[in-house]
Formats: C-alpha cells, sequence, structure tokens
C-alpha cells in the first residue's frame, strides 16, 4: 500500500501491476511525505531550515530512484556527524567569485549540497557571460550521490561534471594501505527528446555505501573488490570495512583516475585530501570533510547549436550496437514507477524514521 504519512492510503494506485525494479518491500511511500519525514530529522539534529529541506530531498530523491546506498540508509551517518559536532548543520558557506568563470566556496565545515545551492546564482551569471563556470568548494561533507548535482544542469541544456573526493578507504593499483577516498564522477548532458543522460558512478570497484549493504546482508564481494587490513585480497564485506579497503576500478588505469578526482575535489579547491581525514574525538561520525570540483558548460558555445540531438544519436548508436541501457536509465525507471506507486521503504525503516523525527 502507498503510505503518504499523514494522509490515508490511495488506494488508486495499489491496483498499478507493474513489476518494481529494485528490492520488494512493504510499504510505499510518497516523495513530498518521505521528504517532509526526513526534514524532521535533519531538523531534529541541529541543521539550520534551508540545510534540512536540501538534504531531505537529497535523501528522498537517491530513495526514489534507487540510489539505495545513499538513501534512506545514510541517516544515521548523516546524524552520527551532526550529533558529534564533526560537521556543522547551520553553516553558512562563503562564495567568492574570483573571475568571471571562476567561483571560490568555503562551505565551512557544513554539508556540499547546501553550499552549491548558495552559489547557484553565480553560476548560472558565470555560464551566460563565458559558457563556463569551474565552482571549487572546499570543507564541505559530501555523503550522497552526485547525480542530483549534475542532472538538473543537464534538464536546463547544460553540460555538468563533477568531482569529491573523502575518507580514505581505497588502495593504490598495486598499493596495501588506502589513500584515496571512492572519488566519484558524475557526468550530465543533455539528450534531444530524452531525460538527460547522466553517468555517476565511484572510481573504486564498488561504492563503500554498496559494501556497508552486503555487510548487512552478509554476503560475499565479487572477487577483486577490495583487501583486509594487511592488503591481503578479500572477498568479506566486514574485513574490508574493518580497516581493510576497496581497489579502485580498471587497475591502474583507474588509480590513476581516482588521483585526477583526488587532485580536483581535494587540492584544487583548497580542501583536504582523503587520507587528512581524522574524525578526532568525534567517533562514530561518517561524513569525510572533504572537497568538491564542479563544471558547467554550456555546450552551444562550442559552435554546435544542435549538440542535444548529437548526443541522442550517439545514444541510439549505442543500443543499436548492443549495449544493454544507457547509464541513468534504470534511475528514471525507479523515478517513474515510485512516482506513480510510491517510494517503496520496508515497515521497519519506517518505523525506525517515524521514531528518530519523534512522531
Ligand atoms: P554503479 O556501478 O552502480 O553505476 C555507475 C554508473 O553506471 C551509473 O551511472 C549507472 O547507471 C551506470 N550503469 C550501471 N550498470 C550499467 C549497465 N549495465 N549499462 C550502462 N550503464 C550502467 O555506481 P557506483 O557503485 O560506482 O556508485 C554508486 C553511487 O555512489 C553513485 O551515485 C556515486 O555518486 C555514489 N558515491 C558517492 C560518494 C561520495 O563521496 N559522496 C563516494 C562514492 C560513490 P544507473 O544509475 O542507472 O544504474
Amino acid at each position: 500500500m502507498i503510505r503518504t504519512l499523514r494522509r490515508p492510503p490511495t488506494p488508486l494506485l495499489l491496483s498499478a501491476a507493474i513489476p518494481m525494479t529494485h528490492e520488494q518491500q512493504h510499504v510505499r511511500v510518497e516523495f513530498d511525505a518521505l521528504k517532509s519525514l526526513l526534514l524532521q530529522i535533519f531538523l531534529k539534529h541541529g541543521t539550520s531550515q534551508t540545510v534540512a529541506d536540501i538534504l531531505a530531498a537529497n535523501c528522498a530523491g537517491c530513495e526514489r530512484d534507487g540510489a539505495i546506498s545513499h538513501g534512506i540508509f545514510r541517516i544515521p551517518g548523516y546524524l552520527a556527524s551532526l550529533d558529534t559536532g564533526w560537521v556543522d548543520g547551520k553553516a553558512e558557506p562563503e562564495i567568492s567569485v574570483v573571475s568571471p568563470s571562476f567561483i571560490r566556496i568555503d562551505a565551512r565545515n557544513g554539508f556540499a549540497q547546501p553550499a552549491l545551492a548558495v552559489a547557484a546564482d553565480a553560476i548560472d551569471a558565470a555560464v551566460e557571460a563565458t559558457g563556463i563556470a569551474v565552482v571549487a568548494t572546499r570543507n564541505s561533507h559530501h555523503f550522497s550521490a552526485l547525480w542530483p548535482d549534475v542532472e538538473p544542469f543537464a534538464r536546463r541544456g547544460l553540460m555538468a561534471i563533477t568531482f569529491v573526493n573523502g575518507l580514505a578507504n581505497v588502495v593504490p593499483h598495486g598499493g596495501r594501505a588506502p589513500v584515496y577516498g571512492t572519488n566519484p564522477i558524475a557526468f550530465a548532458t543533455p539528450v534531444s527528446g530524452a531525460d538527460p543522460l547522466v553517468v555517476d558512478q565511484a572510481t573504486s570497484v564498488m561504492a563503500n555505501g554498496e559494501v556497508r549493504l552486503h555487510a548487512l546482508a552478509n554476503r560475499s564481494l565479487p572477487e577483486g573488490t577490495g583487501v583486509d587490513r594487511n592488503g591481503i585480497p578479500s572477498t568479506d564485506p566486514h574485513a574490508v570495512l574493518a580497516g581493510g579497503a576497496l581497489n579502485t576500478f580498471g587497475g591502474y588505469k583507474g588509480s590513476s583516475i581516482a588521483l585526477m578526482v583526488e587532485l580536483m575535489a581535494g587540492a584544487l579547491t583548497g580542501g583536504q585530501l582523503s587520507f587528512e581525514n581524522d574524525f578526532g574525538d568525534c567517533l562514530g561520525a561518517q561524513t569525510p570533510k572533504a572537497g568538491q570540483l564542479l563544471i558547467v558548460i554550456d555546450p552551444e558555445r562550442g559552435g554546435n547549436n544542435d549538440f542535444a540531438r548529437r548526443v541522442s544519436v550517439l545514444c541510439d548508436r549505442l543500443i543499436e550496437a548492443g549495449q544493454e541501457r544507457l547509464p541513468g536509465a534504470r534511475r528514471y525507471e525507479n523515478r517513474r514507477q515510485s512516482t506513480l506507486l510510491g517510494i517503496p521503504v520496508s515497515d521497519g525503516k519506517l518505523l525506525e524514521l517515524e521514531n528518530l523525527a519523534g512522531n
């Protein structure tokens, strides 16, 4: 059934016989209801209204899209970071426009998404004036998927690429000790007549959240995912999480891409490198204090005013050539179903959230 939380169930939507694409759950919750529950939780744990609003929409959006490793599963980690004082839930980011296209943000130890939101007008002005905005955020905590940071630009006809570093939990190729974060990259571009093409991936073999989901389910990791605390290859998610580390994807080539992300997000921005994170007395905190680089480009400045159609030609060719699906297609399908039927959430998880919100 669809739970609207505070509104009666909507039986009309129950009869739809569309198969679910992610794990079968017990209850379905409307996006606005889930967002409002999460908002209350963030507010209760000391964030400002603006921060609560942005994080709640982001987290509910991940759950809606089936980006489960960055949905409500992350709430305890957010709260541990807030409760220990590791992150400032009321931080007011400082924006400096240092050249017509280069924007610096000091997130002042707050979350990354509200910092980017504060820079929205400056980004638009830079893209309008110069065709490109380079946004370097430091002292920020990014604990979510990256697609919400880039997809909205592509919906407005722009290209966007972003890089984030994090906590050292990835060994460089051939190494035994963690140096890099799982250092994700996301890229979004408009596609004529379709949803934007969005690629969003860690540069580790697997995102850390996925390893934690494997650990919760006591499920082995695929060979080659990571190492234990002694640098010995391991398929045990508990060993990888308890002092072990992940491998970068794609051997030495992926390792070099992780290096590039580390420098773009952690150094160019004036932020910390992943291995410089130190939780100190903030025991249990989970969000990485790191950096983020975002580049937004107006593709029409490339001289091709039919850019989005060119992207669509390439996408069609990929499918004709036998590629199973486009990146982002799974998420969009989950979004479509969740919008129609409600977001699937287990009864137990919903109860936990309601308790956290004090309902
Ligand atoms: P996945 O390996 O699940 O997916 C990576 C990308 O490949 C997605 O765009 C996905 O699209 C696409 N894809 C997957 N399978 C196929 C296929 N068969 N054909 C074509 N495309 C495909 O992601 P990761 O595990 O690497 O990362 C998961 C999330 O973790 C990301 O959202 C990332 O931003 C986040 N993350 C965040 C970090 C942070 O510090 N904040 C750190 C590391 C990761 P689709 O989404 O539609 O499946």
